[in-house]
């Protein structure tokens, strides 16, 4: 009798993701189509035939990070593909690495598995059931990020993304629903829904409708949030601009469809500050929108983030900036000091903000928020809220996030449980303490 012929090793590639959310469904994608096609993963450089690298071209300081990256897998594999944000300047990768075998731009996934085919050919078995319908997640098995489009067509003057993804392509709601119920369905309890700008969804295709479950459905936010809402998880929404229409899907939070939290990017507040940024929805009356949105749904949870510094921002401008935060007295808040990108039409305006003045605003401004976010914090003691478990703490307790939390961003709920909890767990928790960004409680025995 003779033994059959050993199967061979499936290729191994490795994976380094940098920068947002986006790029990170970027990396899921490409990531599954290479499992599909019977790759293997490997968690170290030396174990892989070659690795690819996912870029953020963002900021400068994004820039050499990626760069950095490149170099680090150049050193030790050798067998490089360069991909996302920066792959859209290839001059800049060659110039320090100028060996890579092949950079490809941001979404170009189908160049990102031509590079990898050339470099090491697909196993000629593929194990196609090994990919389970979800796809391969990055992220932990209970939340996944659910992106609805790619691009933008907003041209704020300090982004040079729509010039690196080109303007706003939104996916068919219907595989975007597809998705979402696959993943559902795969254990995911939390769907985080990102894109450039979310409440854009549908305008390229005019809305257009897909069939979902015997029905037709618009790629229209609210069509999308409201569909979302009926798979039974927790659906949170980011990069969404107050655009009036938004208004409709506060009522959806208020009856508990998905959840009470709205990630507005808004940057600033000063009018004129906001019309050299070339910000959408600048004109809309926002803190009028905000109180009536507390009114709909009081448990809605504000993010935000801000730029200080920006080119022509003058004193009385960042007061405003102050005086509207006091008042707007939003929950969670990232705030950045103005840094120019390469390419960006802000670099060209007058009247740049000194360092030491950026320096010294964005210590007044994380003040003043860190009292505000504390505040709102301390307000949830000695109530019980629903809180989802990330995992254990390294001191036997466990950590988890509630409604107001998105992960990786916000703070987190550190749990104290007689009882052993799982990840994607929801429980009742008694929230007995406050800092600035966390809280901690105890499980409902
Ligand atoms: S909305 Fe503005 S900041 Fe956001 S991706 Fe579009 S152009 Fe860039």
């Amino acid at each position: 009798m003779t033994n059959p012929a050993p199967l061979a090793a499936n290729p191994k590639v490795g994976f380094v993701s940098l920068g947002c959310p986006k790029a990170l469904v970027d990396s899921e994608r490409i990531l599954t189509q290479l499992r599909v096609e019977g790759y293997d993963f490997s968690p170290s450089y030396e174990g892989a035939d070659v690795v690819i690298v996912n870029t953020c071209g963002f900021l400068d300081s994004a820039r050499e990070e990626s760069l950095e990256a490149i170099g680090e897998a150049m050193n030790a594999n050798g067998k490089v593909i360069v991909t996302g944000c920066m792959g859209a300047e290839p001059e800049k990768i060659r110039e320090r690495h100028p060996n890579v075998l092949a950079i490809t731009g941001p979404a170009q996934y189908e160049s990102v598995l031509k590079a990898v085919h050339a470099a090491v050919p697909p196993s000629s078995n593929p194990l196609l059931d090994l990919v389970p319908a979800q796809g391969v997640k990055l992220t932990p098995k209970h939340y996944a990020y659910l992106k609805i489009s790619e691009g933008c067509n907003n041209r704020c003057s300090f982004c040079i993304i729509p010039s690196l993804r080109g303007d706003l392509v939104s996916r068919p709601v219907g595989d975007v629903l597809r998705e979402a119920e696959n993943l559902v369905k795969g254990g995911v309890k939390e769907l985080l829904v990102i894109s450039q700008d979310t409440s854009a969804y549908g305008v390229d295709t005019k809305y257009a409708t897909s069939e979902w479950r015997g029905r037709q459905v618009k790629s229209k936010f609210y069509d999308l949030a409201e569909a979302l809402g009926e798979l039974g998880v927790w659906v949170r929404m980011h990069y969404v601009y107050p655009y009036p229409h938004v208004d409709a899907a506060i009522e959806l939070m208020a009856q508990g469809k998905i959840l009470p939290y709205l990630d507005i990017p808004f940057q600033h507040a000063s009018p004129n500050v906001l019309k050299a940024m070339k910000r959408p929805a600048a004109q809309e009356k926002t803190l009028e929108r905000i109180h009536k949105w507390r009114e709909i749904c009081p448990d809605l949870t504000l993010r935000s983030t801000f730029i200080v510094g920006f080119p022509g921002e003058t004193e009385e401008d960042f007061e405003f900036l102050l005086e509207w935060m006091e008042e707007a007295q939003l929950d969670r808040v990232g705030c950045f000091k103005y840094e120019a990108v390469q390419g960006a039409v802000a670099n060209d305006l007058p009247n740049a903000v000194p360092e030491e003045v950026k320096e010294e605003r964005w210590h007044r401004f994380m003040a003043a928020q860190q009292a505000i976010s504390a505040d709102r914090l301390q307000e949830k003691i000695g109530h019980t809220l629903d809180v989802m478990i990330d995992g254990e703490n390294e001191d036997g307790g466990f950590i988890g996030r509630t409604a107001a939390d998105a992960p990786e961003i916000d703070g987190v709920v550190f749990v104290e449980s007689s009882k052993p909890l799982y990840a994607g767990q929801i429980v009742p928790v008694h929230i007995t303490e406050a800092d600035a960004y966390d809280l901690t409680g105890t499980a409902a025995a």
